[in-house]
């Protein structure tokens, strides 16, 4: 028999199979991970068919050499995605391949942990220990004594608790054995189910919403919950209902919210059935939970992103929580849209697939308008508290008042009601992307650009502004051109600042600060949640690291410093991300039994997304959203394309884009009507890591599926050593 082997050199352009004998001795089954002979090495690979023979020549066949775990790590619905993954995003096999076999499995880098046990032989149960130990030997005597007693036990523990010296006597003599166990290292051990944990009895709306998702088989839901609906019990449910019909699950949770707490009511719920994929995890306890996955001892795998490959079958929901979030895009090499592969698995399996949110992305909504998808509604939280109460504080009046600080009096005199009253808060600023928009102090203008309806970013080395979705350039501006005030601002306050504003108020309360800067190390994310979770602190102040899923019963005020800092991110999603976010940090105010109040500041307050936000009225927000998107032909209305050129030599770059976009527009003359928008310019950030970045960006608005072929082929045509080409599909980041 022969093998189609596939390689695993991790910077190999080799992406093709290669034939291998297999020898009589090995029962080899396709999807096994095998040892090979390649070139003078030996390294790993996987058996992706097999066949009776083979074109190469005897003399030039080489043979497998061992097959390396006894199963197959690519199971056959693996292999169908794969293939799904290919066609549609143009991945090499085995960069798909990395996807579903873990990093630590490849390589053999970390092995089964192995534990060794001690125990007296059966024989001499039965025997008067004299026979065999001298009354003198007492040491001997007590480890035997305690064997018979207890039976085996680990190694470790009898030296800890006994003579090494006996032990090992002992053993020599044969008259205790050693046998080595696998022990899985499990993370977060078991919590028991009570308490907080407790199965509930579903709310009115819960139950509807549940009794909506069961009653359908091979359907894909919306499920749109405000905050503190109660989502997870209705995911929970439908995982129980899986796990009792003999299938198995899966729970996406963007990984910013995957915290102790979450997996603590996993395991609580569901005990070993549930293995965790996180990479806060060990090497080790991550290649242990995706073996408890692929040997069926566990069925529900909860993870991030990437648990959407995670090695279970026969699979009876798939759920993606907080299925607006951006961290479900891939934007690096391989590259995917999560909810795409979870389509294609919950296809296969014939099971649903659930999408939650208290936001949902547009696109999605508008699937569930158009009945792509089925909507399901949770209007009511479950402690039946109304949403907290919203205050917009227009930042140009504070301004204009003589108050130049970063909170505005109503912020300030809401801070220390809420700290001296012995409450919480939450401080959020957000600070996502690097490059800040510009605008008037004194009016709020915006500098936007005049095609796009996008915010301009200042680009400090150049000193223009700059679109990023067309590439038009402006100058940068010294007077407002609305009110002529020449106080512009750009840059921004920091995380830092803020915390050393607090503790000027409140000298003897504890400030809490969670961003990037302050959450390098695995645990000090978990440590700052647990600080303010058990009151140590008054204020936390962070990033949109805090918007999601934290219980904190005692936080009363929610203070959004900047609120406009994603309203005017160069984006077409600007305002839906604002959207999303205002709604998920005020959902951190008022959780139980205590209201909940949220300032908001901006310099934009007649915005329709504060309006909508501050009424809690996303139906609002998204007509007036999606009727703008239709306008400008932005998804879900048009599919963006960018084809990214990078390349170490600046005209390489520019000479791959080139032909790209030539063939490119060759296509797109053609079929006009099926583009809003194609060019070809250098990426806003022209270089990473020194490698040059130039893109094409494309808007295609009718033939996607057509079209998106031709552009993945033109780039595959043209793609070479000296630059390297990535297209993405409405990528999260255009910088
Ligand atoms: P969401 O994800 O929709 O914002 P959660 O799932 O976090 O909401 O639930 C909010 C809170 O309500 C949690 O503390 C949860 O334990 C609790 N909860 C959920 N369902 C019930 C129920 N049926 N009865 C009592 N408490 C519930
Ligand atoms: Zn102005
Ligand atoms: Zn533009």
């Amino acid at each position: 028999m022969i093998a189609e082997v596939i390689v695993d050199i991790s910077n190999g352009e080799v992406d093709r199979v290669f034939d291998y004998a297999v020898p009589d001795s090995l029962a080899l089954e396709r999807g096994m991970r095998v040892s090979v002979p390649f070139g003078k090495r030996e390294i790993e690979g996987y058996v992706m068919e097999l066949k009776d023979s083979t074109e190469l020549p005897a003399d030039k066949l080489k043979a497998i050499t061992s097959v390396l775990d006894g199963y197959a790590v690519i199971t056959e619905e693996m292999f169908s995605l794969m293939r799904f993954m290919r066609e549609k995003y143009h991945l090499r096999i085995i960069d798909v391949l990395r996807l579903f076999i873990p990093s630590q499995m490849r390589g053999g880098r970390v092995k089964e942990l192995k534990k060794q046990y001690v125990g007296l032989r059966e024989e001499f149960f039965s025997v008067d220990m004299d026979e065999y130990i001298k009354k003198s030997a007492r040491a001997q005597r007590d480890v035997c004594f305690f064997l018979m007693e207890n039976g085996a036990t680990s190694l470790t523990e009898m030296n800890e608790n006994f003579s090494a010296a006996a032990i090992r006597n002992l053993i020599a003599r044969d008259i205790l054995y050693v046998t080595s166990v696998e022990v899985k290292r499990s993370p977060y051990v078991q919590e028991s189910g009570e308490g907080d944990f407790a199965v509930r009895e579903l709310t009115p709306s819960q139950k509807a919403a549940y009794e909506a998702i069961v009653s359908a088989k091979s359907a894909t839901f919306l499920l749109h919950g405000i905050t503190g609906s109660g989502k997870t019990e209705v995911y929970m449910r439908c995982i129980s209902d899986a796990l009792a019909s003999g299938k198995s699950a899966i729970m996406l949770v963007p990984e910013i919210s995957l915290t102790p707490q979450v997996f603590k009511i996993f395991k609580a719920r569901f005990g070993d059935e549930v293995a965790i994929l996180h990479s806060g995890l060990s090497a080790g306890e991550r290649f242990d939970e995706w073996r408890r996955l692929i040997s069926g001892q566990a069925h529900v795998a909860v993870g991030a992103r990437s648990a959407i490959f995670a090695p279970v079958a026969n699979i009876g929901v798939i759920i993606i929580d907080e299925e607006h979030d951006s961290s479900y895009v891939s934007e690096s090499n391989p590259r995917y849209q999560t909810y795409e592969v979870a389509d294609r698995r919950a296809e296969y399996n014939g099971c649903n697939l659930i999408m939650g949110s208290a936001t949902p992305s547009i696109e999605s909504y508008y699937y569930a308008r158009c009945g792509k998808y089925r909507l399901v509604e949770m209007n009511t939280r479950v402690n039946e508290r109304a949403l907290p109460e919203m205050n917009i504080v227009d930042m140009t009046k504070e301004y204009a008042a003589g108050n130049n600080g970063v909170f505005s009096r109503r912020l300030e005199s809401e801070l220390y009601e809420c700290v001296g009253g012995g409450n919480q808060a939450i401080i959020f600023l957000n600070r996502r992307g690097y490059s800040s928009y510009v605008m008037c102090r004194s009016c709020g203008y915006v500098a936007k650009c005049e095609r796009c309806d996008v915010s301009l970013v200042y680009h400090k080395d150049e000193n223009m502004l700059k679109c990023h979705y067309c590439g038009n350039r402006y100058s940068m501006l010294d007077v407002c051109p609305m009110c002529k005030s020449p106080h512009i601002k750009r840059g921004y306050v920091g995380t830092q600042q803020l915390v050393e504003r607090l503790e000027a108020m409140f000298p003897d309360k504890e400030i809490l600060r969670m961003d990037n800067d302050t959450t390098q190390t695995k645990d000090s994310h978990a440590r700052i949640l647990e600080r303010f979770a058990s009151k140590k602190a008054s204020v936390l102040v962070g990033t949109q690291m805090i918007a999601k899923g934290h219980d904190f019963p005692d936080v009363t005020l929610v203070g959004i410093v900047d609120a406009d800092m994603s309203l005017h991110f160069n984006d077409y999603r600007s305002s839906e991300r604002t959207y999303q976010l205002i709604t998920q940090v005020s959902g951190r105010a008022g959780r139980d039994a205590k209201a909940g109040k949220v300032v908001l500041q901006t310099y934009s307050p007649n915005h329709y997304v504060y309006r909508f936000a501050a009424n809690g009225d996303y139906k609002g927000f998204y007509e007036k959203e999606i009727n703008l998107r239709e306008l400008t032909k932005y998804p879900p209305f048009s599919k963006i394309v960018r084809v990214l050129v990078t390349s170490e030599s600046e005209n390489d770059a520019f000479e791959t884009l080139k032909k790209i976009y030539d063939d490119t527009m060759e296509y797109v003359n053609v079929c006009r009507e099926d583009f809003a928008y194609a060019a070809a310019m250098k990426s806003p950030v022209k270089r990473i890591q020194s490698k040059f970045r130039m893109q094409m960006l494309v808007r295609i608005t009718g033939r996607t599926e057509e079209a998106l072929a031709k552009i993945y082929d033109i780039t595959d045509k043209y793609k070479n050593n000296k630059a390297t080409c990535f297209v993405e599909i409405n990528p999260n980041n255009l910088s």
